[in-house]
């Protein structure tokens, strides 16, 4: 393994969360041996963020536990980056990572760690009861929320997607009043409506209002409570509001680098090797969009998964982008895994689905009682996409299928699909494997 002189500069990785913590790690698995300077915007080291929003109290837990001056990191907290030089530019050209008012950090490789921040639409402003949930200081802040207005408090949870809808369920849990105002026909629009009408149920149950069909035009925080404006109905009178609208990658201080990003969602943009388009800049986690062979698609990032594991890849073509290697012989094309937590149910999402309208639809189980899986097949009865819901084995089987078809759609026996008696792994027809 060839590593650079001990003066060089060496790697920087810019985010200090999972994605940053884990390319640290594998850095040093694989054998580099050169400088790695980790900068945090946070003051913490690296901690897991699903708890965050599950937890029946404020989390103070779950430190990932890397130790940096094992690893020999050098970890900067409360850094936080402003931009990129020398990026797309002659490949001799020097990078330098940029901090606001500390000057430049040399680097000869720079991974792009950044995460992602919560989306809060212009003219909404946060403050002491109108919060959003990303980070360790948000979940202590909305817990503490929690505890001073007390347990008659009424909460509005703007967005019905995964974080308001997993917070609203411990709220639930907690006997705590609450509201999710969702723009869309159903909750979790971002999948197809048969899980948001089961979710819809859920909350029913749990004692929580839901209102659909309803954007949200302003939020305004008063000492006497919040006041949530929609179009078309009367204001909104709630103690507390959490606005749950997603997150947008953490990506724009790379925007005046000239490397390639994602129109639509501005994320960094990476080939299967988690290279953007100057192959010193390598990208990992909810800050990057990246190119899947297996389906030919950008995919983007946003789940925990994907963090955990493409920095061993990412830590690969760090290194023989510093060693002037050429392109690394790994690569990564995941099928995506998700899994979510909320009224008492774990939920379970593998592989990935363009066009749900024209899919053929598949439910394993009773959606109304107990344990479910809602199977999206195309015409030729392969499966693109899995939900489980409290059926583990179904997620795992058709994970692993998925994950060894080049397509990433493995074909099933329908029939023997429909029944959920029967394993998920022996209802499949072949592998066409690679
Ligand atoms: C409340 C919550 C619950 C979740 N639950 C689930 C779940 O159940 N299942 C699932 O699959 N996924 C879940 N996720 C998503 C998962 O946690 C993320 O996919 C994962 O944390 C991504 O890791 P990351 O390292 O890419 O980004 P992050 O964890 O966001 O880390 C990025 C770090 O970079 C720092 N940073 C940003 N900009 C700069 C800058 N300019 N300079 C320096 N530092 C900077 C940030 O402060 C942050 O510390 C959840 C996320 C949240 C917030």
């Amino acid at each position: 393994m060839s590593s650079p002189e001990p003066a060089a500069p060496g790697v920087v990785i810019v985010g200090a969360g999972l994605a940053g913590g884990r390319t640290c790690a594998e850095l040093r698995a694989h054998g580099y041996e050169g400088r790695v300077t980790l900068l945090g915007a946070e003051a913490v080291p690296p901690y897991d963020r699903p708890p965050l929003s599950k937890g029946a109290a404020a989390p103070t837990t779950g430190d990932l536990g890397f130790d940096f001056d094992q690893l020999q990191v050098d970890f900067r907290p409360e850094v936080t980056v402003t931009g990129l030089v020398g990026a797309s530019r002659a490949a001799d050209a020097a990078l330098r990572v940029r901090i606001a008012g500390a000057g430049d950090v040399a680097a000869e490789a720079v991974v792009v760690a950044t995460g992602a921040t919560p989306i809060v639409p212009a003219g909404w402003s946060t403050g002491p009861t109108v919060r959003v949930l990303r980070t360790r200081t948000d979940a202590l802040a909305l817990g503490e929320l929690i505890d001073v207005l007390g347990p008659r408090a009424r909460f509005a949870v703007l967005g019905g997607s995964w974080i308001g809808l997993e917070f609203v369920s411990r709220l639930s849990a907690a006997g705590q009043a609450a509201v999710v105002i969702e723009k869309a026909a159903w909750l979790l629009p971002a999948l197809p409506p048969e899980v948001g009408r089961q979710v819809r149920h859920w909350c029913a149950e749990g004692g929580i209002e839901v209102r659909l069909g309803l954007p949200v035009d302003t939020v305004t925080s008063a000492p006497t409570g919040v006041t949530v404006d929609t179009a078309g109905e009367q204001p909104l009178h709630v103690d507390a509001a959490l606005v749950a609208l997603g997150a947008a990658p953490a990506a724009g201080w790379l925007a005046e680098t000239g490397l390639g990003m994602s129109p639509r969602s501005g994320a960094l943009r990476v080939d299967q090797h988690l290279r953007a388009s100057d192959p010193r800049v390598i990208g990992v986690g909810d800050a990057v969009e990246r190119w899947s062979p297996r389906y030919r698609a950008w995919l983007p990032g946003g789940h925990w998964q994907d963090a955990m594991d493409a920095p061993a890849v990412a830590a690969q073509s760090v290194i023989a982008a510093v060693a002037d290697a050429g392109p690394p012989t790994v690569g990564y094309d995941a099928v995506p895994y998700f899994w979510s937590e909320m009224f008492g149910h774990t939920l379970q999402w593998t592989g990935f689905l363009t066009d749900y309208h024209s899919a053929r639809l598949v439910v394993r189980g009773d959606m109304a009682g107990g344990a479910w899986s809602v199977c999206w097949l195309d015409e030729n009865a392969r499966l693109h996409a899995l939900l489980a819901c409290d059926r583990p084995r179904d997620a795992v089987a058709a994970r692993k299928a998925q994950a060894a078809d080049l397509s990433g759609s493995p074909e099933v026996d329908v029939d023997a699909l429909a029944d959920p008696d029967r394993p998920l792994r022996t209802c499949l027809v072949a592998s066409r494997g690679g």
